[in-house]
């Protein structure tokens, strides 16, 4: 695929009619609704979000971020008050301890805000290139980002798009071939796209709306 390539109006045109009402890939739309929605709110649920499933997160981000949604109110918590509200999200005694100190560096050095440039997000401990992206695109609304979780990178792949090894090589060479247009939509589409058709293991090609333009690399079992 190349940037002119026509394939991608098509492919972007079934995937919007198909998930008509996908939501935000951090929380959903009604979960946004019971906290505050910031940069900071983003951030820290995103970071909850690592290799924990959607609906854990969302349930210890509204737990969490409910009441304590600034970096001020975060660090008068006690590490073992915050492991209690996240709980069971993965890893959480170091994402506990990890919130705590990157809300601590948001005061010292950020006067309590998050930053809006993605460099300086990637310096905040325990910042990957995808959340600090997922902020620059659901904290900020910057557009010209494009968020690579494990579904934007599996698909593409499967596609024939790009071959990568890596979410960051992903990222690299969809900014290559991915005309802008599409960059918006991008991660959102095929995060929702991910969770629900083209699943990680045995993805459903018999009702996937972009079939005939899948070449289902590495697909080894599909229904
Ligand atoms: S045809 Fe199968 S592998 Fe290809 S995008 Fe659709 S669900 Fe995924």
């Amino acid at each position: 695929m190349n940037k002119e390539n026509k394939q991608f109006d098509e492919i972007f045109r079934l995937l919007k009619k198909e998930l008509r009402n996908f939501t935000t890939p951090v929380l959903s739309r009604s979960k946004w609704e019971e906290i505050v929605h910031t940069p900071y709110t983003t951030l820290i649920s995103c970071l909850l979000s690592l290799r924990t499933k959607d609906e854990v997160t969302e349930q210890a981000s509204i737990r969490l971020l409910k009441k304590y949604n600034t970096p001020q109110k975060m660090i008068e918590l006690p590490i073992h008050k915050i492991q209690s509200l996240i709980y069971p999200v993965g890893f959480y005694k170091t994402k506990a301890k990890r919130i705590k100190e990157i809300s601590k560096t948001l005061i010292d050095e950020h006067n309590g805000n998050v930053p809006e440039s993605l460099n300086e997000l990637l310096k905040l401990k325990g910042v990957g290139r995808k959340t600090a992206n997922i902020v620059m695109v659901y904290g900020y609304n910057r557009k010209g980002f494009l968020p690579i979780d494990t579904h934007c990178h599996r698909i593409p792949n499967r596609l024939g798009w790009i071959k990568t090894k890596t979410p960051e090589q992903t990222e690299n060479e969809l900014r290559k071939i991915l005309p802008d247009k599409y960059w918006d939509d991008f991660n959102h589409l095929f995060v929702k796209f991910g969770q629900t058709i083209c699943v990680p293991i045995s993805p459903f090609c018999s009702r996937c709306p972009i079939n005939e333009f899948c070449k289902k690399r590495s697909v080894i079992k599909s229904r």
